[in-house]
């Protein structure tokens, strides 16, 4: 039996994601903690299962006990993280066992199976949308209007265009139960989507649907693709999606419309994305936190092909999302 490695991660407050480009399936990846600060997202992946653990930037970054990474991890000695995991007994290492876990952490990112390309992706029967609750469901309802109103900001007699605009949806059941889903779009077609978890927990705050669920891995789409296609006067790239659903929502009336990254790193096939929006806006706004320095002078270069790309930093530790209608209405500069 491995360790308890979520349980334990979240103990000690260690940051770590379960999907994404880095993340195989079957583990959840963290910042490599030998790499540092050179390690810019997630390079490390620890198996569930196995507990095993390696960084994808150095092979000398690996082991198979857990305890070794948590002891480094926290403040805790190699025996108090070994009581904590449970691990370092009889149990021996299967042949090749250590070598196939290497190689599932090593040939995970980017590698989609042709064949789950084309599947055609459909939103469960149990995502709801909010003109969808029946009476026995309308405590739920009145939660997620709660969430939107009073943590998100949205004048409740918005929400109906909101949801429907952006096809929100409501998990009142299965495994993305109580979460606001984001259903992401390119062309037309629903490629995955993502869910915000609606109250105060150590669960993680958005959930996207698995990789081998999804036509394509969330991270790399943009939110809000298709609207941004039809062009205008100023694009604002965000992070989050209720980042895009602020922006985009309250100034798209000045012909502004806004999309999502999902987190501040580009991938790939974002870039490609990114590249059919050249020329169909005057101005390009990248929206950053405050202390996002570091992001903001690669983001740039990252996105120079745009041409008029401008970073605009938020006020203290505010998100685009945290604009009210009126902020978000008045921030562009197009009248
Ligand atoms: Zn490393």
């Amino acid at each position: 039996m491995a360790a308890n490695v979520i349980a334990l991660l979240e103990l000690y407050s260690i940051e770590f994601v379960d999907s994404g480009p880095n993340v195989a399936k079957g583990n959840v990846n963290i910042q490599c903690p030998w790499c540092g600060e050179s390690d810019p997202s997630h390079h490390l992946g620890i198996n569930l299962e196995t507990a095993m653990w390696g960084c994808w930037r150095n092979k000398n970054h690996r082991g198979r006990l857990f305890y070794k990474l948590l002891a480094k991890l926290t403040a805790l000695s190699f025996a108090e993280a070994r009581r904590l995991t449970g691990e370092g007994g009889a149990r021996a290492i299967q042949q090749g066992e250590m070598e196939r876990a290497v190689q599932a952490l090593t040939e995970a990112p980017n590698t989609p199976k042709s064949n789950t390309f084309k599947r055609k992706l459909q939103l469960p029967s149990e995502f709801r949308k909010l003109s969808g609750f029946t009476p026995q469901f309308s405590l739920s309802a009145k939660n997620f209007i709660r969430y939107m109103v009073k943590e998100r900001g949205f004048p409740k007699h918005h929400l109906k265009n909101i949801c429907r605009e952006y096809e929100l949806r409501f998990a009142i059941g299965g495994r993305f139960k109580n979460r606001i889903i984001f259903p992401v779009y390119e062309d037309k077609r629903l490629l995955t989507y993502v869910g915000r978890y609606i109250y105060p927990s150590s669960a993680l705050r958005y959930l996207a649907l698995d990789k081998e669920e999804s036509v394509k891995q969330v991270k790399d789409c943009l939110y809000n693709y298709d609207k941004a296609m039809e062009g205008g006067n100023e694009l604002f790239i965000v992070e989050g999606p209720f980042d895009v659903l602020k922006m985009d929502f309250y100034s798209r009336k000045k012909y502004c419309r806004a999309i999502g990254l999902f987190n501040m790193n580009l991938e790939p096939a974002q870039i490609d994305l990114l590249f059919n929006l050249r020329g169909k806006f005057d101005q390009y706004t990248v929206l950053l936190d405050a202390g996002q320095v570091a992001e903001s002078l690669r983001l740039q270069t990252e996105l120079s092909f745009l041409k008029s790309v401008e970073v605009f930093y938020m006020r203290g530790d505010l998100d685009p999302g945290d604009l009210t209608p009126k902020q978000a209405r008045d921030f562009s500069r197009h009248l």
